[in-house]
């Protein structure tokens, strides 16, 4: 999910649909804004694209606040239906208060018992609610003490944003697992999950929240304060090898930049002789051009992607997603025909997608087709919010790599190693590196339930 939030800008709501717009890749199910005018508080949630679930019509009644949130949702815990839209938002007797959440809470499941003997009614299925229940319940005058009660009994990974009627909180977890930025736009403060959201609107990066930081935005200006000390510092892999976006900066690394890295590893790690290299559009190029540079091969474009279909990953089934593939690749016969092909995929995850596309170039002429996979196999699931799927699915906790290699139809297959992708971000030597690589290792860095599935609320 992608989360934004702005306090003290006149056209706080119209800032925060256009930072959706830019945040859109972390999640097209669903999209929802709320803002406060020191009273009152409005939102507007709706399913699909930002474009589709917050209609034009809709702005003018939000753009009376001073201050807004607002969310794109992939689902991770919980169904993609509008009643798990975010923000959440909720009316207390001693004000307002609405939520935004990316991440996953490892003991939402445990909480929703325990909150539910004491009376609590649910009335969606995502984790995030839990966060609400707890905060409402934690019974302080100040909603601030509320918010550092509930922070204090759940785990896991997140970048919270949450709006009351005179103040915007924001945090990210002990580990630092989501990322989070605190930006400027004027004489207002806005934080976000990447700082291509801040471009966007013409916002200055100002500098990354910290695991175990509080900020509290008000007419006052922002204040850091922590809620807890920082965990073992566990920045996911993921959000540079496949979710960000590529002009984004993240705990001060540009992900382009760290792609490219990853490319020119992965030629160290596995030199193939070929005739041309190729990425798969649009998260594979950084590392296809590094490949490509380090290999003094031309780096050229063998696929096209259709750039009005969403990303094939974030459809919720596996029927959807293998339709989803046909339809937004192409391959560009004149370059691949004849041709010894290298072609660059940043992560198998189900292994449905290099397939196919090693199909294509085939059918497109391709004489042969080497797949290099700039992050390691993907051998356990993310319980911290990206949905690499229950183990089951991903081929690489089932298979060995020749055996990928023969289900994939490729000629040959290599997969970057967990140290090459470390020394991308310049670190040496075996080990994480204050990054989470648990998706790859299996050493999660904030205890897992794995009992705990996406559907478990329903
Ligand atoms: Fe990221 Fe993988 Fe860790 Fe999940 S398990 S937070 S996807 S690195
Ligand atoms: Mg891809």
């Amino acid at each position: 999910c992608g989360v934004f939030g702005v306090f003290g800008h006149p056209n706080a709501a119209e800032l925060t649909y256009f930072a959706l717009v830019a945040l859109q890749h972390r999640g097209q199910e669903s999209a929802g804004i709320a803002t406060v005018d020191g009273v009152k508080l409005y939102h507007h949630k709706g399913m699909g694209l930002v474009s589709d679930a917050i209609p034009k019509d809709t702005l003018p009644r939000l753009s009376k606040g001073h201050a807004s949130i607002g969310h794109v949702r992939y689902s991770t815990t919980g169904v993609s239906q509008l009643i798990n839209a975010q923000p959440l938002v909720f009316n207390f007797q001693r004000g307002n208060l609405a939520l935004a959440h990316n991440g996953n809470l490892t003991n939402a499941l445990q909480l929703h018992g325990f909150l539910e003997r004491r009376g609590a009614i649910f009335q969606s299925t995502s984790d995030t609610e839990v966060m609400a229940h707890l905060i409402a319940r934690a019974g302080n005058q100040e909603m601030e003490a509320n918010i550092r009660e509930a922070l204090s009994i759940v785990k896991g990974a997140y970048a919270f944003v949450i709006l009351t009627d005179d103040k915007m909180f924001a945090m990210r977890d002990p580990n630092g697992l989501r990322p989070m930025v605190l930006g400027k736009i004027g004489d207002a403060y806005c934080v976000a999950s990447e700082s291509c959201a801040f471009d966007t609107i013409g916002a200055e990066l100002i500098r990354d929240v910290e695991p175990g930081e509080m900020l509290i935005i008000s007419a006052e200006g922002v204040e850091s304060t922590r809620f807890s000390s920082a965990g073992k510092q566990s920045l996911c892999t993921f959000e540079y090898i496949y979710f960000a976006r590529p002009d984004s900066d993240i705990d001060g690394y540009n992900v382009h930049m760290v792609r490219k890295e990853f490319g020119r590893q992965l030629y160290r790690e596995a030199p193939v002789e070929a005739d041309v290299v190729i990425g798969v559009p649009d998260s594979s190029i950084s590392s296809a051009i590094g490949y490509a540079e380090a290999a003094h091969l031309p780096y050229e474009i063998g696929l096209i992607k259709n750039r009005y279909i969403g990303r094939t990953f974030i459809q919720p089934s596996q029927e959807l997603r293998a339709q989803g593939v046909k339809l937004k690749l192409s391959a560009v016969r004149k370059i691949v025909e004849g041709k010894r092909v290298i072609m660059i995929d940043d992560s198998i995850v189900r292994g449905t997608t290099s397939g196919r596309i090693v199909s294509m170039l085939r059918d497109a002429g391709a004489t042969e087709v080497h797949v290099l996979i700039a992050s390691p196999p993907v051998t356990h699931s993310c319980f911290y919010g990206i949905d690499t799927s229950s183990r089951d699915e991903l081929i690489a906790a089932n298979k060995t790599v020749p055996q990928i290699r023969e289900y994939i139809g490729a000629d040959s297959l290599s997969f970057l190693s967990e140290e090459g992708m470390m020394k991308a971000f310049g670190f040496d030597g075996s080990g994480d590196h204050g990054h989470c690589n648990a998706c790859f290792t299996g050493r999660y860095p904030v205890e897992i339930h794995e009992e705990f599935t996406k559907s478990h609320f329903e």
